[in-house]
C-alpha cells in the first residue's frame, strides 16, 4: 500500500481592482500574514533549539501488540501539547515560562495559525538536530549545517480558510482566508481564478485533501491544495512472476519527447510517438538570444534583468511539455493496469561542443527529461502503475530484434549516410530497420528482462559507457 500525492493550484486574483482584483490593502495583508507568521515560526524554533533535549525524548507506552509496556521517541502532537502548555497562557496553567510567552509577543494568532507553525518548527529542529548528529559522527570540518530558517510557506489549517467552489457563477468567487492586517486578525474575501478544472481535480473521488499552502510570490499569490490518494500496487518483484505482465517502456529523446512502447507476451502491442511539436527549436531561438544579450553586454549574468522574461518563457515552456509528456505517458499505463512501466537511467547528452546557445539548449534538453521522468513516475503512481528504471547499456545500438550490434543512419537527400545522430537504425545480420527511437525503446524491455546480452555486467566497457 502507497501513497501518491499531486497538487492543485488556484491562483488568487490579484488584478487592478477596475478588472475584478483584490485591492491592494487585500494584497498588504497576505504580505503582513506571511510576515508574522514566519516571525512566530522562528519563535518556536528558537523555543525548540533552546530545548532540543526534549525532541529526543523517549516515551514509555502500553503495546496492545505485544502486551508490554515499549518504549518510543515522543511524537509530533506531544512536543505540540508540551510547546503549548509552556508557551500559552490558559485558565488550565496560566503561567508560560516567562521568557518564552507566545501570547505577549503576538497577541490574538487564530490557534490554527499558531499550531501549524508549531508544526512546522518542530519539523525543521528535527531535521537539523538528525543531519547536525549525521555531521558530528564523519567528523569533518567542513559542511556543518546551517540553523534551521524559519520561512515557509503558511499552512491554512481549517478555522483559516473558507473555500466554496461550484457554487457561485464562475467569474464572482471568492476565497476567505484569516489574515493579518498589522494590527489585528480578520477575515478577508479575496477573488480567485477558479476553473472547471481545479473543481473536478479538487473534488475527484479517491483523493484525500490535505491543508492547502498560501505561496505568496512578488507579483503573484496562489494557494495549493496538496491531496493524497492510497494506492494498491503489486511489488516489481511480484509483477515480474507474472508470465502475461505488461510492460511499458519509455525512451526519452530530444525531438521525440518520448517513444512509449507497450510489450506483452514478447510482442509490442501498442506504440505512441510523443514529439516535442518544434519545442526543441523554438527554445533554441530563445537561447540564441540570451545569449547574443550575454555577449553584448559582456558577462554572462546569471538571472540578468533583460533576460529573465525570456528564461521564464523558457522555464514555463519546458514545464508545461513535461507534464503533458508525462500525462500521454500515464494515460498509456492507464490502459493497462497492473503494467510496470520502465525507465533507462538518465544519461545525460552532453553540454559541450557546439555554440553557446546549443550547449545551452542541451542543458534544458537535460533537464526536460528529469522532469518527464520525475513526473510520470508520479502521474503514473496515481493510476497504480510501479515504475521501474533499468540499465541504459546499449539500448541505442543493439537490434532490438536479434540483439545484433547495428548501427544508426540517415536519409539525406536520397543518399544512405551512416552517423551517430541517425534517426534510423539498421541490423546488418537481420537487416531489419527502423526509427533509432523507437529500437531504443523496444530494447528496454530487453533489459528489463536481462535478454541477451543485457546479463548484468562486472565491468562495463569504456566505449559502450560513453556512447550509451
Ligand atoms: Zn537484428
Amino acid at each position: 500500500m502507497g501513497q501518491a500525492t499531486r497538487t492543485t493550484k488556484l491562483p488568487l486574483d490579484l488584478s487592478q481592482r477596475t478588472q475584478g482584483g483584490a485591492n491592494t490593502d487585500k494584497r498588504a495583508f497576505l504580505d503582513a500574514t506571511v510576515q508574522v507568521l514566519n516571525a512566530a515560526r522562528a519563535f518556536y524554533v528558537n523555543f525548540f533549539l533552546a530545548h532540543a533535549e526534549k525532541l529526543s525524548e523517549r516515551v514509555s507506552y502500553y503495546s496492545e501488540k505485544h502486551l508490554e509496556m515499549r518504549e518510543r521517541a515522543i511524537s509530533a502532537n506531544e512536543l505540540l501539547t508540551w510547546a503549548e502548555f509552556h508557551t500559552v497562557e490558559t485558565k488550565e496553567h496560566p503561567h508560560p515560562w516567562p521568557a518564552w510567552n507566545f501570547n505577549e509577543r503576538f497577541p490574538d494568532m487564530p490557534f490554527a495559525y499558531r499550531r501549524s507553525v508549531i508544526k512546522d518548527a518542530i519539523g525543521k529542529v528535527r531535521a537539523y538536530l538528525s543531519n547536525r548528529s549525521t555531521w558530528e559522527q564523519t567528523g569533518k570540518q567542513k559542511g556543518k549545517p546551517g540553523l534551521p530558517g524559519a520561512s515557509n510557506h503558511p499552512s491554512l489549517y481549517q478555522g483559516t480558510i473558507e473555500l466554496s467552489v461550484g457554487e457561485a457563477e464562475q467569474h464572482e468567487r471568492f476565497v476567505r482566508l484569516k489574515v493579518y492586517t498589522g494590527a489585528c486578525w480578520t477575515w478577508v474575501n479575496y477573488p480567485v481564478h477558479s476553473s472547471c478544472y481545479f473543481e473536478r481535480r479538487h473534488s475527484e473521488a479517491g483523493w484525500e485533501q490535505q491543508s492547502p499552502k498560501l505561496v505568496l510570490r512578488n507579483k503573484t499569490a496562489e494557494l495549493h491544495f496538496a491531496q493524497t490518494k492510497a494506492i494498491r500496487a503489486n511489488k516489481v518483484k511480484e509483477s515480474k512472476a507474472d508470465p502475461h505482465l505488461v510492460t511499458v517502456a519509455v525512451d526519452l529523446n530530444v525531438k521525440n519527447l518520448a517513444v512509449i512502447t507497450v510489450r506483452q507476451d514478447g510482442k509490442i502491442i501498442e506504440t505512441v510517438f510523443v514529439t516535442d511539436h518544434g519545442l526543441d527549436a523554438h527554445r533554441y531561438r530563445h537561447l540564441k538570444r540570451i545569449a547574443k544579450k550575454q555577449w553584448l553586454s559582456g558577462k554572462p549574468v546569471a538571472g540578468e534583468h533583460s533576460n529573465q522574461q525570456l528564461w521564464q518563457h523558457v522555464r514555463r515552456m519546458n514545464e508545461d511539455a513535461a507534464h503533458k509528456v508525462a500525462r500521454s505517458i500515464a494515460n498509456v499505463c492507464a490502459k493497462y493496469p497492473g503494467s510496470v512501466l520502465l525507465f533507462e537511467r538518465l544519461r545525460k547528452i552532453k553540454a559541450t561542443g557546439g555554440s553557446k546557445s546549443r550547449r545551452m539548449n542541451r542543458r534544458q534538453a537535460n533537464q526536460l527529461r528529469g522532469k518527464i521522468n520525475r513526473y510520470s513516475k508520479d502521474k503514473a503512481y496515481a493510476v497504480g502503475t510501479v515504475s521501474v528504471e533499468v540499465n541504459p547499456h546499449g539500448t541505442s545500438q543493439y537490434c532490438s530484434r536479434c540483439g545484433a550490434r547495428g548501427e544508426r543512419f540517415s536519409n539525406l537527400r536520397g543518399k544512405r549516410i551512416t552517423a551517430k545522430w541517425g534517426k534510423l537504425f539498421c541490423c546488418p545480420v537481420c537487416h531489419y530497420e527502423a526509427n533509432a527511437d523507437y529500437n531504443a525503446s523496444a530494447n528496454v524491455h530487453h533489459s528489463f528482462y536481462h535478454e541477451w546480452h543485457w546479463q548484468p555486467r562486472k565491468k562495463a566497457p569504456a566505449k559502450a559507457a560513453a556512447s550509451g
